[in-house]
């Protein structure tokens, strides 16, 4: 391990507390964590990163099976000047430890029909093949964009690493939010502005990247279409496990301690204090303030289920709606890659199938999906002449479909396969050289997550910014809280902006 670093000036805590003087410790090692774990170290403050699993990255994790490389989750890497920030808060360039390759088109979204619509960052591309569909929406089209891109001034730029702690930041976002008409839903404001249907669809469905519901939504979840249009769809040279690697590299260059096979099972509370955690193979470590990247629910189910405060903040959160779940293939082809990087394959249905993902009892019978092709930028994540695929379908979470995943899950699978062998990937089946799932029970088992839902709670603006769970416990002064669960919500830009504002509380102190 590399000496202490020097903090670097601008991330001094107020007060004149010497950082070095002070232990942090992270629970899990997803993106928040990590970024939370390198702003730390880099500020000067000893800190410990604990991982349950044999590595980092979380819903980002990586399987190698037979010559393939398979990224289990993030794909599609927007806003990297957020990346940016976490390696020059350190000192550091990204570029030093992971290259980013523009992506082009952003997605190719597909429908039953046979039509196809390039999702490009070209103004007169995108105008040319709206042209086709429907002339009007040109118009309208352009004013979604500039909707979009104002939503994603007042939303994430201004808001998106700032700590909701009081209502009284919430009242102050009031008037913006009220401006934007930030009660409507995503498809209800992209419906204002656009006629044709599948324009609708295509202008609409970044929510559930977030784990949000279009039609249910706050339409505050469009500014991810500006967020793409402004600093385009990126994808990681070697895959997002790459990105998980350099910045693991990063925190362990900077003298940072990254635990795996660390197991949490208790977070130690004195005198209304954290002092430190506890390990299922029983080794305890001490610190003065502790941040947990965990699942929200398991953080205060489980990790501080022996206190008071633990046991009301669970039951709280598990009264709260949590988003759906997804299934998820990974599959290597013997056949070179013939698709875009990323498409959306909608099916016969929109809205009917989404009311279904979001609050069905049972497994719809039709699915969209989501189709991964990195080999079509990186050939070096299958064999020669291979390609690494993952194909994933948003399912409803186990507390609403309580699906016996072990006996769906192989069936399921089969119904996929064969869905994009007839449609997008002939010979499918013939070149398959191998294939695994991930499924609800997965997510639940795995990550711990909450009814196995793939992006935390829900991100409905009843349960946004102030309404989510706080960057910094209201009872416990010095334990935090970073990652989907928490402000600003799922995605990457997400918890890397959780892990901001969580970090400038922990820098800046109890109480401030
Ligand atoms: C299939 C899929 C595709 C996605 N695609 C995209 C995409 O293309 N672009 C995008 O921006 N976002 C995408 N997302 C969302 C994004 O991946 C997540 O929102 C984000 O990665 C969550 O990060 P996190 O910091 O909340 O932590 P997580 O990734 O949830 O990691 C939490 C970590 O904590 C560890 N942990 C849990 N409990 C304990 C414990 N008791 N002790 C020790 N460790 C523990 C876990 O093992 C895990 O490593 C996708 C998500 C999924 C599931």
């Amino acid at each position: 391990m590399s000496a202490l670093p020097q903090a670097p000036t601008a991330d001094l805590p107020r007060g004149g507390l010497d950082p070095a003087a002070r232990r942090a410790i992270v629970i899990g090692a997803g993106f928040g964590g990590l970024a939370l774990a390198i702003r730390l170290q880099a500020a000067g403050v000893r800190t410990v990163l604990l991982e349950g699993r044999d590595k980092p990255g979380g819903r980002a994790y990586v399987y190698h099976d037979d010559g393939f490389t398979f990224d289990a989750g993030p794909t599609v890497i927007t806003d990297p000047s957020c990346l940016e920030a976490v390696f020059n808060a350190a000192g550091r360039e990204l570029s030093d430890y992971v290259e980013l390759m523009p992506v082009s088109p952003f997605y190719r979204l597909a429908w039953e029909d046979g039509s196809q619509f390039d999702y490009v960052n070209d103004q007169a591309e995108l105008e040319r093949q709206i042209h086709l569909r429907n002339p009007d929406d040109v118009a309208g089209y352009r004013r979604f964009l500039a909707y979009s891109n104002a939503v994603l001034e007042e939303g994430y730029v201004k808001l998106g690493t700032v700590p909701f702690l009081s209502f009284r930041d919430m009242v102050r976002a009031g008037p913006a939010l009220a401006r934007l008409q930030a009660w409507r839903s995503v498809y209800g404001m992209v419906a204002r502005f656009v006629k044709d249907e599948k324009l609708r669809q295509a202008f609409s469905f970044h929510s559930l990247l977030v784990g949000g519901n279009p039609f249910g939504t706050s339409s505050i979840y469009t500014l991810i279409h500006a967020l793409e249009r402004r600093w385009g769809v990126w994808f990681p040279r070697g895959g997002t496990g790459a990105l998980v690697a350099g910045m693991a590299r990063l925190f362990t260059d900077l003298g940072g301690e990254l635990v795996c096979h660390a197991e949490v099972t208790a977070i130690d509370v004195a005198q209304g204090r954290a002092t430190g955690v506890r390990l299922a193979d029983g080794r305890t470590f001490a610190a003065d303030m502790v941040a947990s990247n965990a699942d929200v629910v398991h953080t205060y189910a489980k990790l501080l289920g022996a206190t008071d405060r633990g046991q009301r903040e669970a039951r709280r959160l598990r009264s709260k709606r949590f988003s759906m779940s997804l299934f998820v293939v990974h599959f290597g082809l013997r056949q070179p890659p013939t698709l875009p990087h990323h498409m959306v394959c909608f099916g016969p249905r929109y809205r009917a199938l989404i009311n279904e993902i979001f609050g069905g009892q049972s497994l719809s019978e039709d699915f969209s999906l989501y189709l991964h092709s990195p080999s079509t930028s990186d050939p070096s994540l299958a064999p020669p002449g291979c390609s690494a695929h993952y194909v994933l379908a948003p399912v409803p979470h186990l507390g609403n479909a309580a699906i016996d995943w072990s006996v769906e899950g192989p069936r399921y699978r089969d119904r996929i396969l064969d869905y994009l062998e007839a449609r997008y990937l002939p010979g499918l089946r013939a070149n398959l050289v191998t294939s695994r799932i991930f499924t609800p029970a997965d997510f639940q088992t795995e990550l711990h997550a909450h009814l196995g839902s793939a992006f935390s709670l829900e991100p409905s603006l009843q349960q946004s910014a102030w309404f989510r769970p706080h960057n910094r416990d209201d009872e416990i002064p010095n334990l935090y809280i970073v990652g989907a669960g928490t402000h600003p919500g799922a995605g990457l830009p997400g918890v890397i902006g959780s892990a901001k504002a969580t970090a400038g509380l922990m820098l800046a102190g109890e109480g401030a």
